[in-house]
């Protein structure tokens, strides 16, 4: 089976109005060209209405960074993902570690979000990583199968078939400090193992499995050559085009 790579940029709390549109008119000529790639944009949940409407029509995607899982009513401050679709969002990165370490974000919740997202027609990417100390501590597999095992609970073969996974050792997360391809390969095997334990061989193959982590247009290539990373999502070099699309370039 052959998975097309996916290159996502997550914006996280980044870039006004002004800056978000200028970024996509650079991204939408570079990147038209970019045909074997699935790319997609992560803004703020407040500009995914416009950068969705710039980018329309074109081969580059829109996503957020968070939605509330239930579907609406009493829940002041909250998104949930009908809206989102309702302005155009196709993704939604869930479980990213800012949120599950400065939020205080669980699996549990994750798991609530990835069947509100699949119900409501968003992909979603689904962030697993571990913490510097659980990796010195050789842990790093146990953390990410806990991560992998409560986000993904009760959801179907085939709803899972349509999720992202994002490996983000969170040591390696706006650091500088990029995993090395034989390391992030190992934990990608490991991921796809625990989706044919859990599911069959056939749903394994079919999920697209990123890395992110310090992602640049220096090391993506040789990241993106592994056989088990199937793409990347990218913090800081998603914020300017010269960087994401030398990323893509290398994809
Ligand atoms: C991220 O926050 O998802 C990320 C990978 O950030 P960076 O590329 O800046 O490390």
């Amino acid at each position: 089976m052959t998975r097309r790579i996916f290159i996502a940029g997550n914006w996280k709390m980044n870039l006004n109005l002004a800056s978000a549109l200028d970024l996509v008119a650079g991204l939408k000529e570079e990147a038209a060209s970019a045909t074997r790639v699935d790319i997609a944009v992560c803004p703020s949940s407040l500009y995914v209405q416009p950068i969705a409407a710039a980018l329309k029509g074109t081969n580059i995607g829109v996503g957020t960074q968070n939605a509330y899982f239930e579907r609406e009513g009493a829940f002041t401050g909250e998104i949930s993902m009908a809206m989102l679709c309702d302005v155009g969002c196709q993704y939604v990165i869930l479980g990213h570690s800012e949120r599950r370490n400065i939020l205080g974000e669980s699996s549990e919740q994750v798991n609530l979000k990835t069947h509100a997202a699949l119900a409501a027609g968003l992909t979603p990417i689904v962030c697993v990583g571990e913490l510097l100390k659980e990796r010195e501590a050789g842990q790093t597999e146990n953390v990410v199968r806990r991560q992998f095992d409560g986000s993904f609970s009760g959801v179907s073969a085939e709803d899972m078939k349509k999720c992202v996974i994002a490996y983000e050792p969170v040591w390696a997360i706006g650091t500088g400090k990029v995993a090395t391809p034989d390391q992030a390969e190992e934990v990608h095997l490991a991921i796809r193992g625990m989706i044919e334990k859990n599911y069959d061989k056939n749903v394994a193959e079919a999920v697209r499995i990123q890395y992110g982590g310090s992602v640049n247009d220096k090391n993506a290539k040789e990241i993106l050559a592994k056989p088990n990373v199937d793409g990347a999502l990218v913090g800081g070099a998603s914020l300017k085009v010269e960087s994401f699309m030398g990323i893509i370039r290398s994809a």
